[in-house]
């Protein structure tokens, strides 16, 4: 189909042929869908040529923008040379490149990379090593998992199985395979202090791993923030808690950082907050700059080495994709990173976060607003039908879905999560756009709550 196609024909082929993710396809293609046809910077294009403000990096993807000429150099430099052959068995020079670099930004002791194609396949690998690595070691009986209530680790049967999202995973519970559970420290829904709620749920986490330790290869987190859950931040010094127990008990410790990794928290990762070093650290998402679906699972020469032996000693990690070290993802993800140092983009990222946390300040302010929740930029804005008991809108009303519409039509993007609504810009995104942005969300609940 030619492109000056009219919308309304590709309205209909997506009715016709396909399938969208986590949308009810009744509603949404009743509700005039957008379609995207380009995008520059911080802007998205649909096919009348509209612009809107990418408010949720394209699903928390992007870094550097849309359509940067150093990442599309990369990538239609490494095309001249090959798109993908396998590293099953054999390397190919830009999935060695990566892995070096990534193990020398990653936190201290994560030696080895094991690449997938997303942030579920990544936590996926990360469960089965920890599995393997204990059998491995001969302790067979750690075959368990501990996590925390309301996360979001993917929605394949495994990371399912970890998360816990009632009105995702509910349904496939009788396939999941059962894990032990934590309470995630949302401090903003707990009568006390930060450092009350962080001791308490550490407690709870001390309790787990007292009686369960011999059971368990490993604690699954989200750190610093729960991203899916509704953007639930944890109290400072809760992850090197977590750490610290998970030490004390000889239980692995994987890192989720596939949302808060590359910079989103205003660090490299955002372990390196609290100089957390996981055992098991899973990326993805802005891996590539969110150009193209690499993840990666890194982890220790420790556990690594427990797999080394004969062939016919059956230690070898049978796991792989088609995709796995695929090189223009490789090659893109590389070039990412050349731009995070020459943009310093870290530290642009720390400036930014602050000023969007000025800008919100009002926005906290208001009637319907029950809290603001901010780690970097990763924010969620949380609406609440009354603000002095927190109690929610009737989820019927879908509260935050129509505050994202209202939102498209004022010129941005984002998804809500229930009803927190999401800010995370692409981290290149200015101090002007920034301002846009915040400024369209703070009109956009504003007129829809007072309605
Ligand atoms: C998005 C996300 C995943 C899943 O990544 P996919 O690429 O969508 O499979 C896993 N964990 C966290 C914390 C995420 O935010």
């Amino acid at each position: 189909m030619s492109l000056d196609a009219s919308r309304n024909d590709f309205v209909e082929l997506n009715r016709r042929h396909l399938w969208n993710p986590f949308t009810q396809m009744k509603g949404y293609l009743e509700s005039g869908p957008l379609v995207i046809e380009r995008a520059e910077g911080v802007r998205l294009f649909d096919l009348d040529g509209n612009a809107y403000l990418d408010g949720n990096s394209s699903l928390w993807v992007n870094i550097h923008g849309h359509n940067r000429p150093e990442l599309n150099d990369a990538i239609t430099g490494q095309l001249g040379r090959i798109a993908h052959s396998t590293l099953l068995g054999m390397d190919n020079v830009i999935a060695i490149e990566l892995a070096a670099r990534l193990t020398a930004i990653a936190p201290p002791g994560l030696a080895k990379v094991f690449y997938s194609d997303s942030g579920a396949t990544a936590v996926e690998i990360g469960l089965k090593i920890a599995y393997a690595y204990w059998r491995r070691v001969g302790k067979p009986s750690k075959r368990g998992f501990l996590t925390f209530r309301n996360a979001y680790h993917g929605d394949t049967i495994g990371a399912m199985s970890v998360g816990g999202i009632d009105l995702f995973h509910d349904e496939f519970g009788p396939l999941l395979f059962p894990v032990e559970r934590a309470p995630y420290p949302n401090a903003y829904r707990f009568d006390g202090t930060e450092h009350e709620c962080s001791t308490r749920c550490l407690a709870a986490v001390a309790d787990i791993l007292d009686r369960k330790a011999e059971e368990i290869a490993c604690l699954v987190v989200e750190p610093l923030i729960q991203g899916a859950g509704g953007m639930v931040t944890m109290p400072a010094g809760f992850l090197a808690g977590v750490e610290r127990l998970c030490r004390e008990h000889d239980v692995l410790l994987l890192a989720d950082e596939v949302a808060t990794g590359f910079g989103r928290t205003g660090r490299m990762f955002a372990c390196q907050h609290e100089s957390v070093a996981p055992d098991l650290l899973a990326i993805g998402k802005g891996l590539t700059g969110g150009y193209l679906p690499v993840a990666a699972t890194l982890t220790t020469d420790r556990i690594y080495d427990a797999f080394l032996g004969e062939y016919s000693e059956l230690k070898t990690f049978f796991h792989g994709h088609s995709f796995t070290g695929n090189q223009l993802g490789c090659a893109v993800a590389l070039a990412s990173l050349d731009l995070f140092e020459r943009d310093r983009l870290i530290e642009r990222v720390q400036i930014s976060a602050a000023e969007v946390a000025d800008q919100l300040k009002p926005v906290a302010e208001l009637d319907h607003v029950g809290d603001v929740r901010q780690r970097g930029l990763m924010v969620g804005i949380e609406i609440v039908e009354d603000r002095d008991t927190a109690r929610a809108y009737p989820w019927e009303l879908g509260t935050g879905a129509r505050v994202c519409r209202r939102v498209r039509e004022l010129g941005m993007i984002t998804r809500p999560l229930g009803d927190v609504v999401v800010l995370m810009p692409p981290l290149v995104t200015g101090l002007e756009d920034l301002s846009m942005m915040t400024g369209i969300l703070s009109r956009a609940i504003r007129e829809v709550t007072q309605r």
